[in-house]
């Protein structure tokens, strides 16, 4: 039997592995993590080289290593050197120096040997420990589990997007799983829907390849915030309030509205308007009131005006729903786990414990570690809470 059992490899499941290991809660030989990829942070890597995000928007502090420092003194090795580069005033490191530092800590802990390639679509407690079973029939038996599923496998298409997708529409939200960066770059015009990072790094990146011939398509003027919630959500300052909230309902209103939602910082804003003042780059700030594809042409009315594009790519977020929950509803039934009127699990304020043995990080964790429980520093957190319980 293994002792932990941790469902999902990005960045959430990695964090807590490595605070697993090297705090001596566990050894490599009794950790195993389970994703269908086939090694860790695949969708992280995936999703930020799609966009082409140079650097990170967290400083540098936020890593998956448990010395805050440990990135910053990877910068500086042999081995780090080459990639260390930080933009701006809080040292956010380069992506490559970020990837690589993770790739050095997991050759460290030798996080290979824990990993099993494979989906979970059930999980069913025996006595005293929790029974894993894997979509291909591959089954086992696990102490504790840990649920650290990101939001990533969801991407949010909006409706009439949707409807024109069924209809053949040449239509993409940037996180696909299949997308093709050929037909990208073959397509004659293109459409970047949305406003966050995830839009405007896109909108940047296709400007380049097809200057003049690339809109963006954003329902509001750029928001700009320098990170995706105040830095007092990183600490007590926020924090201390928060967790005197008894209400859950009251807390996910919190969390909404602390979220900078669609927000860019200031850097990305710039570059937008340097493209867009080449010709490069055409910015619309409208939203779609009717949608059309006729000819292989996709058609979009707009509340002042119209367009037309050959392919639209949607860079317009992820579900809100909690991850898992499809192949968990009947675990969630027979151990009577809790889940607040969101839907998100009710956890222990001190271990994220949702079912005896059971725990959840990341996106299913946030009634308890707040706004940036979804972000490195909340995978920094919620791993504390899980390797500290008493
Ligand atoms: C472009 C972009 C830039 C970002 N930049 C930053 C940043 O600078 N700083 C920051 O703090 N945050 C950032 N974030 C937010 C956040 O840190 C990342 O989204 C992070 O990757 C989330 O990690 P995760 O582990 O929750 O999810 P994921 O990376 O999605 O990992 C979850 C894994 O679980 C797997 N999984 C799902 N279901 C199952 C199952 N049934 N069985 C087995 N495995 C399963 C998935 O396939 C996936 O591999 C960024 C996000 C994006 C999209």
């Amino acid at each position: 039997m293994i002792d932990w059992t941790i469902i999902g490899g990005g960045i959430q499941g990695c964090t807590l592995a490595n605070y697993l290991l090297k705090s001596k809660r566990t050894t490599i030989s009794n950790l195993a993590i389970v994703d269908p990829h086939p090694e860790p942070l695949y969708t992280w890597k995936r999703c930020t080289k799609t966009i082409e995000m140079p650097f990170l928007r967290s400083p540098s502090i936020h890593h998956l290593d448990i010395d805050p420092f440990s990135l910053e003194k990877f910068a500086k090795s042999e081995n780090g050197k080459s990639d260390a580069h930080f933009y701006g005033p809080y040292d956010r490191p380069s992506i490559s120096l970020f990837n690589k530092h993770c790739d050095s800590l997991f050759h460290e802990i030798q996080l290979v040997n824990s990993w099993i390639q494979g989906r979970v679509d059930q999980l069913v407690r025996k006595k005293q420990q929790w029974h894993i079973k894997l979509a291909d029939g591959r089954q086992f038996d696990s102490k504790n589990v840990v649920l650290a599923m990101g939001i990533s496998e969801h991407p949010f298409l909006p409706l009439w997007a949707n409807d024109l997708r069924n209809e053949g529409a040449p239509i993409n939200h940037i996180y696909d799983d299949k997308i093709s960066t050929d037909v990208i770059k073959s397509t004659d015009n293109i459409l970047v829907v949305g406003g966050g990072i995830s839009a405007i790094h896109t909108a940047l990146k296709l400007s380049k390849i097809h200057p003049g011939r690339t809109k963006l398509l954003t329902r509001h003027p750029f928001r700009i915030h320098q990170f995706d919630s105040d830095p007092g959500w990183l600490g007590p300052k926020h924090m201390n309030s928060f967790k005197k909230v008894t209400s859950l309902t009251k807390r996910r209103q919190i969390i909404t509205n602390a979220r900078y939602r669609g927000s860019i910082p200031k850097e990305l804003k710039l570059q937008a308007l340097h493209e867009e003042r080449q010709g490069k780059l055409d910015i619309i700030i409208d939203e779609v009131s009717e949608a059309f594809y006729e000819n292989n042409e996709i058609k979009l009315n707009l509340l002042t005006t119209s367009i037309s594009t050959n392919r639209i790519l949607l860079a317009t977020g992820f579900h809100a729903t909690p991850p898992g929950f499809n192949w968990l509803t009947s675990t969630i039934e027979n151990e009577g786990l809790h889940c607040a009127t969101c839907g998100y699990p009710i956890v222990s304020e001190t271990s994220l414990e949702w079912g005896q043995n059971l725990y959840v990080i990341g996106a299913l964790a946030e009634l308890v570690i707040g706004p940036v429980s979804r972000n490195i520093s909340g995978a920094r957190r919620g791993a504390e809470k899980i390797v500290n319980q008493s």
